[in-house]
């Protein structure tokens, strides 16, 4: 079992994209605001349209914890949930993969580079998870 996020109508297109390999971002057409959470409409502007733009996937972590406790189903604790800063400007929480080192310290630190992957869990959800990023290079 693993915890779903919610999906609705405003967050559908966030869901669609990372079961394509993508991370998308909402983006007013009007203001061209950028927006993270999803909502139905623009903080800054109030507009009610809706578009996006497709991230680049690489962002600096802001803060993190690391969860050991509790449990979480469908997860072997602990792991790091870290707030990330993406390089287009929205912040947004999720899973660092593979950053608790041997001893269970955490192996980011604020400022770590990231770069995003995609989980999929079954046909209806895939995850964004994040990796440091030089450990794809
Ligand atoms: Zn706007």
């Amino acid at each position: 079992m693993t915890v779903r996020p919610m999906v609705n109508r405003d967050s559908q297109f966030f869901w669609d994209g990372t079961a394509a390999g993508e991370l998308r971002i909402q983006h007013c057409p009007s203001c061209e605001a950028l927006r993270f959470p999803p909502g139905p409409s623009c903080p800054r502007c109030g507009a009610f349209d809706q578009g996006y733009v497709v991230a680049a996937g690489t962002g600096t972590v802001f803060s993190y914890v690391v969860h050991r406790h509790p449990p979480v189903p469908g997860k072997e604790l602990p792991i790091v949930l870290a707030l990330v800063d993406l390089d287009e400007g929205v912040r947004m929480v999720g899973e660092v993969a593979d950053a608790v080192g041997p001893d269970g310290q955490p192996e980011i630190e604020i400022g770590t580079r990231l770069r995003v992957d995609f989980h999929r869990v079954d046909d209806d959800l895939t995850l964004p998870v994040w990796r440091l990023e030089e450990e794809q290079r």
